[in-house]
């Protein structure tokens, strides 16, 4: 091996674990931002030193070498803008984009391979390169159906297809079958083709059914495929630093999907064979349900706020909706300054993607020892005066713990458990499961009818003039 060589395998090694150390740091919100651009910095590094080394070795001409770098600088921008530009409601359905862009990526990879070395892949090439096609075209399509749906441009509810399941079944057989004759050397570039497009009809098919409050396993698992997808592209391409960060990614991706899978509380197969929910609904008339509701004005939740020992924040959708975070950590702040005992009850599932809850209340910066998670907050809820729930919905819901409706089984946040309960949102309207929630007809909650971010800055005015 030659000096350059060593030096370019000792900068991947370095990247390599530049990726790792930013994983790490993702543990905690505290660190997560610098876990962010630590990754960033190992990515930036081998990403330069891969086009420096095709340069170096001649393997592409100047021409190709120019196209690598108006790609890169025209997908550099393109990201760039999409996400400065992303309203934090939109995060979702962009995170889901990007998981697209990456199965497809791998996907193209492993076909453009196979055209250039027709009829001379060995076989591990050839089965990385199927298995890339594979996982890479389903993540592709059902990456891009996950964001319409989270967009609102797919309905959200699980879509029937009419023998979907029969379909899926015959798209695998032909896909094996093709994928065996091309690592057995028969069929080439057009085996691969069929496989490519049987796997994205796959990926429609197997994301169309899952609606609902089953949305966060999916996106996680399609975050996992994307990795693995990567994975072997790097396998194709004999690249290391793609072939740990995929596996990083895969890996870190099949953690969350089971921790989600934990959260709803139901088996990731049962979730893969047909969720439920109806998916968003739209806002409905305050008071317009038959079961009886509590209303509160500002300035009464204001004094019951002011005057309480402990209060748990809940935040849901709505939250991110309104983009109401700067408004709620002002108030935990007001309340923490007169003395009240507060934190935040964070449900794995709030919002519309893991760690959706997280990523406002860190960017309005509110102190991550008052981010409690379910199982941490759950015991505290009895000991509460006032839980203050703002635009959570499902995460909340008594139903949950009867059988027989689509968020069964699935552990919630105990704030009925609490004294007493101040909701903030706009109307009895239903979450993303689409179902009316019980805690509004419960004696001990109160409405506060409003847009969250109206509706916090109207209470912290409140409070002032009664703290
Ligand atoms: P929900 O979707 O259950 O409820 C959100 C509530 O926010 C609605 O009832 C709505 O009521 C209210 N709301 C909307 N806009 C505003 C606003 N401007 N001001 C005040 N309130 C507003 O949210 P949760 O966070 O409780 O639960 C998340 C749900 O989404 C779960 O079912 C989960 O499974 C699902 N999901 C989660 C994903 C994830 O990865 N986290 C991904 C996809 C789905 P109103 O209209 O009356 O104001």
């Amino acid at each position: 091996m030659s000096t350059f060589d060593t030096v370019v395998h000792l900068i991947y090694l370095l990247c390599a674990t530049l990726f790792v150390v930013g994983l790490h740091l993702m543990n905690t919100p505290a660190t997560a931002r610098r876990g962010n651009r630590v990754s960033a910095v190992g990515m930036a590094g081998a990403i330069a030193v891969t086009i420096v080394t095709l340069a170096w070795h001649h393997t592409v001409g100047p021409t190709a070498v120019v196209v690598l770098v108006v790609g890169l600088v025209a997908g550099t921008v393109a990201g760039l803008v999409a996400a400065r530009r992303v309203q934090m409601t939109a995060m979702p359905q962009l995170v889901s984009l990007f998981n697209a862009v990456g199965g497809g990526a791998a996907a193209l990879i492993a076909l453009t391979d196979a055209v250039e070395h027709a009829g001379a892949l060995s076989t591990s090439a050839s089965v990385t390169g199927v298995l890339d096609v594979a996982i890479g075209g389903v993540t592709f399509s059902g990456s891009l159906i996950a964001s319409g749906k989270l967009a609102g441009r797919v309905p959200g509810r699980p879509i029937v297809v009419p023998a979907g399941r029969l379909i899926s079944a015959a798209l695998t057989l032909v896909a094996v079958v093709l994928a065996t004759l091309f690592v057995a050397g028969h069929g080439g570039v057009l085996a691969l083709t069929v496989v490519t497009l049987a796997a994205l009809a796959a990926g429609v098919l197997l994301t169309l059914p899952i609606g609902g409050a089953d949305m966060p396993v999916v996106i996680s698992l399609l975050n996992a495929c994307t990795g693995t997808a990567v994975a072997m592209a790097g396998f194709v391409l004999d690249s290391n630093p793609l072939i740990v960060a995929g596996g990083l990614v895969g890996a870190a991706g099949a953690i969350l999907t089971k921790l989600m899978a934990d959260a709803m509380n139901r088996p990731i197969s049962a979730i893969m064979a047909g969720g439920y929910g109806t998916g968003d609904a739209v806002a409905v008339a305050a008071g317009s349900g038959s079961a009886p509701v509590r209303e509160i004005s500002v300035d009464d939740a204001a004094i019951q706020l002011a005057y309480a020992g402990k209060v748990v924040i809940v935040p849901g959708y709505g939250l991110a909706a309104a983009q109401a975070q700067h408004e709620a950590v002002a108030l935990a702040q007001a309340l923490s300054e007169n003395g009240v005992e507060v934190s935040y009850g964070i449900h794995p599932v709030a919002g519309r993607m893991p760690g959706h809850m997280n990523v406002l209340l860190a960017e309005a910066n509110a102190p991550y020892p008052q981010l409690k998670d379910l199982d941490e907050i759950n015991p505290a809820f009895a000991r509460t005066d006032v839980v203050l729930v703002i635009g959570a919905n499902d995460v909340t819901n008594p139903a949950a713990r009867r059988p027989g409706n689509p968020v069964s089984g699935m552990p919630i946040l105990d704030v009925d458990q609490a004294k007493s309960v101040i909701v903030i949102k706009r109307s009895l309207g239903h979450g993303y499961a689409g179902i009316d929630n019980e805690l509004y007809t419960d004696p001990k909650t109160a409405m506060l009818f409003a847009d969250a971010k109206a509706g916090l800055a109207a209470l912290l005015a409140g409070l002032h003039a009664y703290a």
